[in-house]
């Protein structure tokens, strides 16, 4: 079932992602070698507590934290712990926020201190992709058409597309109808309507696509060769012409600039 949004609604949801966007800032902040990544989701636990919402992955499936903090070969869903970040490590954090009822997703990958350049080059692409997917985002087109500008864009460039973990519809909760995967076919798929509102979240590795899950914590996935993987990820709302981009890199651009 997908639910289409009203426009208050969308205004709604606009709360509850730029919040996302302004923890994402606010935990980018505090990214630097030494960093343990229970410490940043402490950072942003608090910080979305004292905007008044709730972190949504917290107790999600029983998922312990605010954050899914993935580092390195890690694709999503690390869960944070001990691990000190080191220079040249990539460390993808995934925030989504709950407030007034409306749900909020958006993940972003940084570097940590000096970064390969070829790494660096995987989270331009990855970045570069999800823009190529709402760039079709639009009313009248379907979701096969984002899922195949996502896939197109980067294997074009070398990279693999992640098969086993897609975007998804979202709304009053994390996860709705319809899946938005991240490789498909132009034309296919479910029909995009004005209000419809999805999370495309890009996720490319290095080398292999395959990825394996953790049996012993039940959450993180690498990829099957320890290669890096990046993850950035919008909700936008459906709108005819363009996209409505509901969450925001603005307040992380500053900090990274500034930094
Ligand atoms: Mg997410
Ligand atoms: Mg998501």
């Amino acid at each position: 079932m997908i639910y289409l949004k009203t426009d208050e609604e969308i205004e709604l949801m606009r709360v509850a992602n730029r919040l996302v966007g302004a923890t994402l800032a606010e935990v980018a902040k505090h990214i630097a070698p030494g960093v343990t990544t229970l410490q940043l989701d402490k950072i942003a636990d608090t910080f979305i507590h004292d905007h008044g919402a709730i972190p949504l992955f917290k107790g999600y499936n029983g998922f312990p934290n605010a954050l899914c903090i993935s580092v390195n070969e890690q694709v999503v869903h690390g869960i944070p712990g001990g691990y000190a970040l080191k220079d040249g490590d990539i460390v993808s954090v995934d925030c989504g926020t709950k407030i007034n009822g409306y749900c909020g997703d958006s993940a972003y990958t940084f570097e940590v201190g000096e970064v390969a350049p070829e790494v660096k080059k995987l989270l331009q692409t990855t970045k570069e992709a999800l823009y190529e997917g709402i760039s079709v985002a639009v009313e009248g087109k379907r979701i096969g058409d984002v899922s195949h500008a996502v896939q197109i864009y980067c294997e074009n460039r070398g990279y693999s597309v992640v098969r086993e973990l897609v975007g998804h519809g979202i709304g009053k909760v994390m996860h709705e109808d319809p899946e938005v995967p991240n490789y498909g076919k132009r034309g296919y798929g479910p029909l995009l309507k004005n209000g419809m509102c999805i999370a495309i979240e890009p996720m490319i590795n290095l080398g292999t696509k395959n990825v394996k899950f953790d049996k012993k914590d039940g959450w993180t996935v690498r990829t099957a060769d320890r290669k890096p993987s990046a993850h950035f990820e919008h909700t936008v709302a459906i709108r005819p012409g363009k996209a409505d981009i509901l969450s925001t890199f603005e307040m992380i651009d500053q900090v990274l600039q500034n930094k």
